[in-house]
């Protein structure tokens, strides 16, 4: 069947964006790509990737380059804020036998695979540019973008993430992201011997973790409750994300404080979600990604939603001889999925920052591990 659409725009080059480049280009389907950064830079330290992920890696064909990379592992341990192990919990299996159950990897690195994947696919690539307006007509969309250009679209994707302009602009009625009471923080360490697989330690209002993204790089998290969104100065990032960690006696966590400095790569964000309700399209214009489902990183599964979302969108465009038809089975396919992972991530945080039942928190976790482990 020919594709519901010959020509389109894909505005933002995150994990999101550089994914839906690559399936349409796939399909055949004539893309145009812009990013508003010159550099296409990921800031950040690590992610930590899902069997879900990690499938749909498979399906991008990026999953080799990931294993050479990053780092695959399996199961999560957790343990009490003075360091007794408290329970192993396995991570679901995917089932096919190339798929790992999880791991991790350096944002950065992941953003450069993605973007070699995308400039091999044939997307036309235009960095350090936007649009400045979008006219819908009944044939087309029109895109002016800031170098002065107009070119008319069949669709536009919006994937520029959590602050959308396209969001704004084509659904002014959606609601602005929402502080959910925490922020993270995170940093990148030499990676100790005896760190393998994903680590918890798990306090009455503070949570630390570790997991390792390459053969000598792990990363550290740890979630604080702030009830009020503040700025954190960073030249106060070191010497805050030490003295948080000190409140762990667990030797290792003492260890890895003593081993912080001014080099260390260390960040700290306030830690928001956003679920757009239904409909996730304006006629020519679809949303994907953080977008328009930005979760907290309590599941670990915001970058897997949004990729899947690009892998869906390009195979009902390639499926469907109707615009509208392909928007809508894309939609009606992600809803429930993505509500999910910003729902079941908003109540963790809620359980964390209220002291809420550690029983309710685990069981969330390994069932929404379980529903995102089965086939989209
Ligand atoms: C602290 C934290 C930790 C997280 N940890 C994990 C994790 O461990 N695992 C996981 O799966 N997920 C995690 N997530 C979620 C994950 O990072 C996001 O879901 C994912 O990065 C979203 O990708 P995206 O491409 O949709 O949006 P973004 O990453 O926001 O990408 C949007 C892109 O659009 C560009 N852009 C912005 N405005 C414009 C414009 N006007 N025109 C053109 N381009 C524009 C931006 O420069 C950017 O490149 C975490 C999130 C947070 C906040």
């Amino acid at each position: 069947m020919n594709p519901c659409v010959k020509k389109v725009l894909v505005i933002g080059g995150g994990f999101s964006g550089m994914t839906a480049a690559i399936e349409l280009r796939k399909q055949n389907i004539d893309t145009d790509i812009v990013e508003i950064d010159p550099d296409w830079r990921t800031d950040g330290a690590g992610i930590s990737i899902g069997g879900a992920t990690l499938r749909a890696f498979k399906t991008i064909g990026i999953l080799d380059e990931f294993k050479k990379q990053g780092s695959a592992h399996s199961g999560l341990d957790v343990h009490a804020p003075h360091g007794v192990h408290l329970a192993h919990i396995p991570t679901p299996v995917i089932g096919d036998p190339d798929v790992p159950n999880s791991g991790a990897i350096m944002r950065p690195a992941l953003a450069k695979i993605l973007a070699e994947k995308t400039r091999q696919s044939g997307a036309t690539i235009k960095l350090g540019c936007t649009f400045t307006e979008i006219k819908q007509h009944e044939n087309g969309a029109d895109v002016t973008f800031t170098d002065g250009t107009t070119v008319t679209y069949d669709l536009i994707i919006g994937a520029d993430g959590l602050f959308s302009k396209v969001r704004k602009d084509q659904f002014p009625d959606a609601a602005d992201p929402e502080y959910v009471g925490q922020g993270v923080w995170r940093a990148v360490l030499p990676r100790l011997p005896e760190v393998n697989n994903t680590m918890m330690w798990v306090g009455p209002n503070l949570k630390v973790g570790l997991n390792p993204m390459s053969k000598d790089q792990m990363y550290l998290f740890l979630t604080q409750d702030k009830k009020v969104k503040e700025r954190v100065d960073r030249a106060d990032y070191v010497s805050q994300l030490k003295a948080l960690m000190m409140t762990f006696p667990a030797p290792m966590i003492q260890q890895l404080a003593g081993m912080l400095n001014e080099d260390s790569l260390v960040d700290f964000r306030a830690l928001e979600n956003l679920l757009v309700p239904r409909p996730w399209y304006n006629n020519r214009v679809v949303l994907i990604g953080d977008t328009v489902h930005a979760t907290t990183p309590h599941l670990a599964s915001g970058a897997c939603i949004g990729i899947e979302d690009a892998i869906v969108l390009a195979e009902e465009l390639a499926s469907a001889s109707v615009l509208t038809e392909a928007l809508e089975a894309f939609q009606n396919r992600r809803w429930e999925r993505c509500r999910m992972v910003v729902e079941n991530s908003g109540r963790l945080a809620q359980i964390e920052v209220e002291g809420g039942d550690k029983e309710e928190h685990t069981a969330i976790m390994r069932e929404t591990m379980m529903t995102l482990a089965q086939p989209i």
